[in-house]
């Protein structure tokens, strides 16, 4: 008994002497593909003014910038090997360290798997924030097996929820119009079976942290931005 009280009375200081809790938001971005993370991480760091970061983006810039990381992650890939986690946890964490960072920031992206989510918790401080946008598979295979894109332009469409003027054609320039590889059915449906089996773990680690938040994203876009602000505030 008296041990316990010596600890407290030497620990009391310590913890007095420990600087202001650090004030960071980390946002968390969650859902399968399609469900509108993107788009949603894009917005909330135009509203709140703190960077939005894509672990695919910050690959390839390291990767065209030939950093030290980046020419770490080329040798393994040179070699036909899968970039370790490692590599790509080095380059967030150099990315974060950077002035705009200090208040917080989004992950779009990441972590995918348990590994990435235990690796990122050892080394993150301050407030983390896993929101997951909710969509069925089926509307996420109606979402995203409807797109059509222009072979000329570009110009995106859908085939139920925004279909050009006549059918194959782009109002735009009047180029084809094409379905990526990426999004037909059977490719869909073999990447949500690869968001179930990595991300849904990856989910309920943030719940038992008692800091998942989960949005419906099967509704309209302005109904989901509504949602979560609501539960952001
Ligand atoms: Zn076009």
């Amino acid at each position: 008994m008296k041990f316990f009280a010596l600890i407290t009375l030497l620990a009391l200081p310590l913890f007095a002497m420990k600087p202001a809790e650090d004030p960071q938001t980390v946002l968390i971005m969650l859902g399968a593909p399609g469900a509108g993370k993107g788009t949603q991480a894009v917005r909330l760091s135009e509203k709140m003014g703190i960077p939005q970061i894509s672990t695919g983006d910050l690959f390839r810039e390291n990767l065209r910038n030939e950093t030290p990381v980046g020419q770490k992650a080329k040798s393994y890939m040179d070699k036909g090997q899968l970039v370790p986690d490692e590599v790509v946890l080095d380059m967030l964490f150099e990315r974060i360290k950077a002035p705009d960072c200090q208040a917080g920031y989004i992950l779009d992206g990441f972590p995918r798997t348990i590994p990435q989510a235990e690796a990122l918790d050892s080394r993150l401080k301050g407030r983390v924030i896993a929101i997951s946008l909710e969509v069925s598979d089926e509307v996420i295979v109606e979402r995203l097996s409807g797109r059509i894109v222009c072979e000329d332009c570009g110009a995106p469409y859908h085939m139920v929820a925004s279909p050009p003027k006549q059918e194959g054609i782009c109002d735009r320039c009047g180029g084809k119009l094409i379905q990526r590889k990426d999004d037909t059915k059977e490719v869909v449906l073999d990447r949500l079976k690869v968001f179930h089996k990595q991300t849904e773990p990856v989910k309920a680690h943030y719940q038992a942290k008692g800091s998942l938040i989960l949005i419906d994203g099967a509704v309209s876009k302005e109904e989901t931005v509504k949602q979560l602000d609501a539960m952001l505030k």
